[in-house]
C-alpha cells in the first residue's frame, strides 16, 4: 500500500463507506474527484497512463456543466483559456449561404444561468488537475492501470498494474471514470465493447495567424454537406482554431492520435465552396478518431462500483454534450452521496438512485446527438427540407430545441 494512500488503515477500519477510487483522470474523473471530495470523501484518482498527455483539441462546454464547473472553481481557472462565443452560425458547405444563427454569449448565458464556453481539451484538463492536486482529501496517481475488482460486502478491492508490479487499493466505492472501453463496466458484468459508429471525427489546430479572418471570429460555426460536416470555432484563448471534419466512413481503430492525410480531406471537400475549402486547406496536420456509441443500459452500478462519462454512454458528439454530460455524472453522483458516510444499505440505494436519475437523461442526448447526425448529413431532398427549415425559423429556435439540456442542474438529480 503507498504510503499516506487513503486507503490504508484509517480508511479500512471505518465501519461506513468514505473512500472513493477513480479510475481514469479525463474530464469526467478529475471532476467527479473534486465533486465527491467537496461532499467529504476521501478521493483517489487512479490513472493508467504515467503523464496526462496534451492530446486532443476542442470542447463545447455547455450551460448545464460550466454552472458545476463554477462551484469548484474551474470556471475561474480557465478565464484566459476557454472563449465565450457570440453566435452558432449554421452554413450550406457547397454555396458558403448562411442557414441560421443564434445569438450566444452573454444572452444565452442570462437565459441559461451560466455560459457556453469553448476551450481545448488539455487546458481543462490542465485546470482540473491542479484543482485535484491542490484538494487535501485527493490523491492522484498516475501509470495505475486498473485490471480487476473484487467486490465485497464491506469494500472493493481495486487492482492495478503499476509498471512490472501489482497493486491493491481498498475502497468503499470504485467509480469507472475511464473512458469508451472501460475495464470497470467489463469487471460490472456489463455488456461488451462500443460500437464503431461509421463515422470518423477529423480534427486539426490552426494557429490564429494562419487561419482565415472568418474563421477567428468568437463564433462556433457549423457546416453542412452530404455525408459530411465541419464544425469550428477558436480556443486557447483565441491563439487557436479549433477545426473538427465529421466524415461517413468505415474506417476503424481505438486512439485519438492517428494520423490523418490532408489530401484524402482535401478532395473531400473539394466540391464546397472556397471559404471552406480554405479554412481545411490552412490546417497543418489532422488528426484522426473512430467515433463510437452504445446503446442505453438498465444499470450502470452495482454494489460498490459505478461508472462515469464515456465508460458509460459514449456518445456521437453532434450535440457537443461528451464531456459535459461527464461532468453532470460526477455532480450528480456527489450530491446523491453527500453526507459521505451512508450505511452500506444507503450507499446501495444511493447508486440505485444515480442509475435512475442518469441512466434516461443520458440515453435521451445519445438518441437526440444521433438523429442530430443524420439532419447535418442529410442530402438531396432532406437537405432541402432543413435548410429551407433553417433559413425561415428564427436562430433561437435551435437553442429552444436543446434547452431541456443546457437549462438541467445535475446537483439536482436526487430523484
Ligand atoms: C486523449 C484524449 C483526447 C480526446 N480528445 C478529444 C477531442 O479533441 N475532442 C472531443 O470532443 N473529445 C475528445 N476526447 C473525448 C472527451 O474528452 C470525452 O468524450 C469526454 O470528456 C468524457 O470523458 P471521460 O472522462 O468519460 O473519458 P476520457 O476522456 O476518455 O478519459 C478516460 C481516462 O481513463 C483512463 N483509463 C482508461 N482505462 C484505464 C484503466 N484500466 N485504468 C486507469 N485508467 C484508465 C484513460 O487513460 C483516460 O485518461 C478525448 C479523450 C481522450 C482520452
Amino acid at each position: 500500500m503507498p504510503e499516506g494512500d487513503p486507503s490504508s488503515s484509517a480508511a479500512e477500519a471505518a465501519p461506513h463507506p468514505r473512500h472513493v477510487i477513480i479510475a481514469g483522470a479525463g474530464i469526467g474523473g478529475l471532476s467527479a474527484a473534486l465533486f465527491l471530495a467537496k461532499a467529504g470523501w476521501q478521493v483517489t484518482v487512479a490513472e493508467k497512463v504515467e503523464a496526462l498527455q496534451e492530446f486532443g483539441a476542442g470542447l463545447q462546454i455547455a450551460p448545464n456543466a460550466s454552472r458545476l464547473l463554477a462551484d469548484v472553481g474551474i470556471l475561474d481557472d480557465l478565464r484566459d483559456f476557454s472563449v465565450e462565443p457570440l453566435a452558432l452560425i449554421v452554413r450550406k458547405g457547397d454555396s458558403g449561404q448562411e442557414l441560421s444563427r443564434a445569438t450566444l454569449g452573454e444572452q444565452a448565458e442570462a437565459r441559461f444561468g451560466a455560459p457556453f464556453i469553448v476551450v481545448h481539451r488539455a487546458d481543462l484538463q490542465n485546470a482540473l488537475r491542479k484543482r485535484v492536486e491542490a484538494t487535501p482529501g485527493i490523491t492522484l496517481r498516475l501509470g495505475l492501470q486498473l485490471t480487476e475488482a473484487l467486490e465485497r460486502e464491506d469494500a472493493v478491492t481495486a487492482v492495478f498494474q503499476h509498471g512490472d508490479t501489482e497493486e491493491r487499493i481498498r475502497a468503499d466505492l470504485l467509480v469507472g471514470a475511464d473512458g469508451v472501453w472501460s475495464k470497470v463496466r467489463q469487471l460490472s458484468g456489463l455488456p461488451g465493447p462500443s460500437r464503431y459508429s461509421g463515422n470518423t471525427a477529423w480534427r486539426a489546430l490552426i494557429p490564429r495567424e494562419q487561419a482565415p479572418i472568418f474563421a477567428r471570429e468568437p463564433k462556433v460555426n457549423l457546416w453542412f454537406g452530404n455525408g459530411v460536416h465541419l464544425v469550428h470555432y477558436p480556443i486557447c484563448g483565441g491563439e487557436e482554431i479549433n477545426l473538427v471534419a465529421v466524415i461517413e466512413d468505415t474506417w476503424q481503430e481505438e486512439g485519438w492520435s492517428c494520423d490523418g492525410d490532408p489530401d484524402v480531406l482535401i478532395q473531400k471537400f473539394a466540391p464546397w465552396c472556397a471559404k471552406a475549402r480554405e479554412l481545411v486547406a490552412a490546417a497543418p496536420e489532422w488528426k484522426r478518431w473512430a467515433l463510437v456509441h452504445r446503446a442505453p443500459e438498465s444499470r450502470w452500478s452495482r454494489a460498490r462500483m459505478t461508472l462515469l462519462g464515456d465508460a458509460a454512454h459514449p456518445m456521437m458528439p453532434f450535440l457537443a454534450q461528451g464531456a459535459s454530460a461527464a461532468i453532470e455524472d460526477g455532480a450528480a453522483l456527489a450530491t446523491l452521496l453527500t453526507p459521505p458516510c451512508p450505511r452500506p444499505e444507503q450507499l446501495a440505494l444511493a447508486l440505485k438512485r444515480y442509475d435512475a436519475a442518469r441512466i434516461p437523461r443520458t440515453a435521451r442526448i445519445q438518441e437526440e446527438a444521433r438523429k442530430q447526425g443524420r439532419f447535418y448529413h442529410f442530402s438531396g431532398l432532406f437537405g432541402r427540407l432543413r435548410d429551407t427549415a433553417l433559413k425561415v425559423l428564427p436562430g433561437e429556435a435551435m437553442l429552444n430545441r436543446y434547452a431541456w439540456i443546457f437549462e438541467h442542474d445535475a446537483r439536482k438529480d436526487t430523484l
